[in-house]
Formats: structure tokens, sequence, C-alpha cells
């Protein structure tokens, strides 16, 4: 692995045979992230691809001119030739290994993926999930000098990170800025100790054996497992969604709002995500049609009285979605008002979905007792039915979800789990 400048680009990248460039920042928590796994595939890979790391804040010029935006940012040229993906943010083994197979010939890449040895590694606990419930739950183990692994398929932070601000947490005098609330969290509980194993993919559980497999090679083994796998949007399930997904349909205003400056929008939903989300858009576009399937919105009062002082947001209430197409650059929303039947044409650039939340609980349902719901039950120290195995935050069953509920679980589950293994 080398470290280049831009004036060596042209030479080691552009002149070069098959080359990965890491276009790296300092301060930067998914760099971190990369930075282990990119060191342990240039072993695996170095003899075949050249691997190079770029400090981007030194070679600004030559970064603007790639157009690069975000740190990290991983490109892979063949030949002078920039191919494949640009890998950018939480990047994954599985993707920079898919991105590097496509470099090689197959018989090359069977030699390779023969020679990946499996790890094994233990710890006295391991937290699935670093959003609020989790990260809290690390602290208060590290802090009682427990061996704690946090495991999570994407950056830390959970649902905070996207988050445009949280004025609700206690502690803070103004609104913080959830990207930064969900940062400071992550490194706290870093500092201390806590070991982190972050955009990965998880791929199997064993509760019995309390073990996981990591991109398919590294087993994590613990004496006790915190599940804290939060929530993940709803989706309609209705056609063209899947489809339009990321190409203007978005699940996160925090995310996609700043790209619909001017322009008009349409959110589904009515309840407190919907609405609030729906205020925060305005800041962006000029014209927002907020479709609810009810004749009212089920947001709190407050949110609502701001809701309906807003004059770029209309409702069009008693109305449902039935489908999402694609005409040119615009997305056009088929929806039926539930009263006649009629169905109706919104023609806009894009199209945000609040309608709730699930549990992410696919690698555990089998095993675990769930509500009515599909969330994960517990007792009141957090233990769930499965012997060892706790819960945390917005997975469990219980009325509010909200960042003090899911760190109040972090820190009960955390302070019995010390109790038990001391
Ligand atoms: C749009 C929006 C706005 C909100 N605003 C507020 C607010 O203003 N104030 C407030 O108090 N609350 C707010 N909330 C609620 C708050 O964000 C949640 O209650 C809180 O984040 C729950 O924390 P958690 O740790 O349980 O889960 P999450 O924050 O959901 O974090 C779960 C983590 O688990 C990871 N994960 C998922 N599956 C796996 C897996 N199989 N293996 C490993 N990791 C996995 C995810 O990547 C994620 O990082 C808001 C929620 C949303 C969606």
């Amino acid at each position: 692995m080398t470290e280049i400048t831009s004036v060596e680009f042209e030479k080691e990248v552009l002149k070069s045979g098959k080359v990965i460039l890491d276009f790296y920042s300092s301060e930067c928590p998914p760099c971190e992230a990369l930075a282990p796994k990119f060191e342990s595939l240039a072993k695996l890979y170095g003899q075949d691809v050249k691997f190079l790391k770029i400090f981007r804040q030194k070679n600004r010029e030559l970064a603007d001119q790639l157009v690069v935006k975000s740190s990290p940012t991983l490109l892979f040229y063949d030949n002078g030739k920039e191919v494949g993906d640009r890998l950018t943010g939480g990047v994954k083994r599985s993707d920079i290994i898919k991105n590097l197979n496509k470099l090689l010939p197959e018989s090359k890449v069977a030699t390779i993926i023969a020679k990946i040895k499996p790890t094994i590694s233990e710890y006295d606990v391991m937290i699935l999930g670093a959003g609020p419930g989790g990260l809290t739950a690390g602290l208060y183990l590290c802090q009682a000098k427990i061996n704690t692994v946090l495991i999570d398929i994407a950056l830390p932070g959970g649902h905070v990170s996207t988050t445009h601000e949280v004025s609700n947490y206690p502690g803070f005098i103004e609104p913080q800025a959830g990207y930064m609330l969900s940062h400071n969290m992550s490194e706290q509980t870093k500092l201390c100790g806590t070991a982190y194993k972050v955009a990965v993919d998880v791929t199997s559980v064993d509760l019995k054996k309390r073990e996981i497999v990591l991109d398919e090679y590294e087993t994590v083994k613990a004496k006790k497992i915190i599940i804290a796998t939060g929530t993940s949007p709803n989706l309609m399930g209705i056609p063209g969604e899947v489809e339009l997904k990321g190409k203007g349909i978005s699940y996160c205003a925090t995310c996609d709002a700043k790209y619909y400056g001017d322009k008009e929008v349409v959110v589904i939903g009515g309840g407190n995500s919907a609405v609030e989300e729906s205020d925060f858009i305005s800041k962006f576009a000029n014209k927002i049609t907020m479709v609810h399937q009810f004749d009212a919105f089920t947001a709190n009062k407050t949110a609502i009285e701001r809701l309906n002082a807003n004059q770029k947001i209309s409702a069009l209430l008693q109305h449902e979605p039935r489908s999402f197409k694609r005409n040119g650059d615009k997305i056009i929303t088929e929806v039926e008002d539930l009263q006649t039947k009629e169905i109706k044409t919104l023609v806009s650039d894009g199209v945000f979905i609040f309608i709730g939340m699930k549990p992410n609980v696919q690698l555990f349902k089998n095993k675990l007792t769930l509500d009515q719901w599909g969330y994960i039950k517990t007792d009141e120290d957090m233990r769930t039915s499965f012997p060892d195995v706790f819960a945390v935050g917005d997975v469990i069953s219980k009325k509010y979800r909200q960042i003090t509920t899911a760190v109040a679980d972090g820190t009960i589950a955390a302070i019995a789990i010390a109790k038990e293994l001391n």
C-alpha cells in the first residue's frame, strides 16, 4: 500500500495497470472504518492490484478534477481508465471485493479467494447495532471494563445521524444537528475503548453459540449479545416504488431534501415523521403535496400547527398512492380518492415516503418471542426470551420510541450484564 500525491497521479494511476485509489481525509469516521479493510485487502490482492492512498485535503485540486466530493472515495482503474463503481461513505468489504474481482481474470480471483483465512475473535459482549441504544450500552460496558464489540451494517449513529435537528435530547440548550449528536455519542464510546466493526455484512447469526459471521469469513463470539438493530422505514409495496427508490423516491429528508431546491415534492404519510419532515423539506422545495389516507393528520399538535402555517404545504387527505412512474425527470404518482374512488395523477420532481417503521429482526425472527407487530419482547432488564441475549432501543416492544428511551434501554441492559458477568 503506497501513499501518493497529485504529482504522482499520472505515473502511479494513469500509466499503471490495475489500481485502487482511496481518497481519504483526517477526522473522518468512515475513513477510519475503511482503513483496516483496505489494509487487509491489500495483503490479499496487493500482488495483482496496486493499492494507493491519497490525502484529499492536501490534493484538493485533483479531487475536484476527478469530481471526488466526499471522503472516503474509492476509485478503480484499469490501464488508466476508471472502471467499476465509485464507493463512498460506509464502504463495505464485499463491495470492494466485487470491484477488485472485476479487474482480474476468474482464475486469479479463485486463487485469491482460496487464500482468505477465516478469523475468530472473542469478546464478553457483542452489540448488534450502533444507534443510540447500542452506543450507550457500549459506553456503560466499556466503563465497567467489559470487553465489548459494536457491530453495525452501516456507520455508527443509527437514525439520529440522518435526523435534521434534535431538540428534545436533554443537556443541550439549542437544537442539535442529528449527525453531530450521533457523532459525539459514537466518539465517546469509541474513546472509552469499545471495539467497532462497522459497514460489515452480517452473514449469519447463531444465538445458541452466541456467535456471528461477518463478511463471510470473520467469526465473532461473545458471552452475551445485545440486539440494538432499531427499525427501517416501511415500504408502500406498490408498483414503481422499488424501481424508483433512490431515483426520485426517498425515505430520508435529511439525506435528500437538499436536492429539491425550488422544486415540487410529494410526501406520503401523515404521522409525526411525515409532518415534521415536510416542514423541513419546505426549507428547500417550492411546493409540497402531502398525501394521507385519513381525514386528519395524526402528528402532535405543535407539528400540525406549524404545518398549517406553512404556505408551501398542501394536503390531499383521504387519498392513497397506487403507483409511481417516471416520465423524463418527473415522478408521476397515481393516487386514489378513497371516498370517490377517482384516480388522480400528481406530477412532481420527487417523492418522500414516511409511513412508519418496521423492526429489524429478520436475523433472529424465529428464535425470539416477538409482540404482535414483530418487536422483540424483553423483561425489565432488557432480557429477551433467549438466554444471554438482550435487546434495547426501537427494536423492542414498547410504547415510546425516542433517543432518550433507547439510551435508557442501553443503560439498563449494560448494567444488568455487568452485574451478571462480574
Ligand atoms: C426521521 C426521524 C426523526 C426522528 N427524530 C427524533 C427526535 O427528534 N427525537 C427523538 O428523541 N427521537 C427521534 N427519532 C427516533 C429516534 O431516532 C430513535 O428512537 C432512535 O434512533 C432509536 O435508537 P436505536 O439505537 O434503537 O436504533 P437506530 O437509531 O435505528 O439504530 C439501529 C442501528 O442498527 C443497525 N442495524 C440494523 N440492522 C442490523 C444488523 N442486522 N446488524 C447490525 N446492525 C444493524 C442500523 O444500521 C443502525 O445503525 C426520529 C426517528 C426518525 C426516523
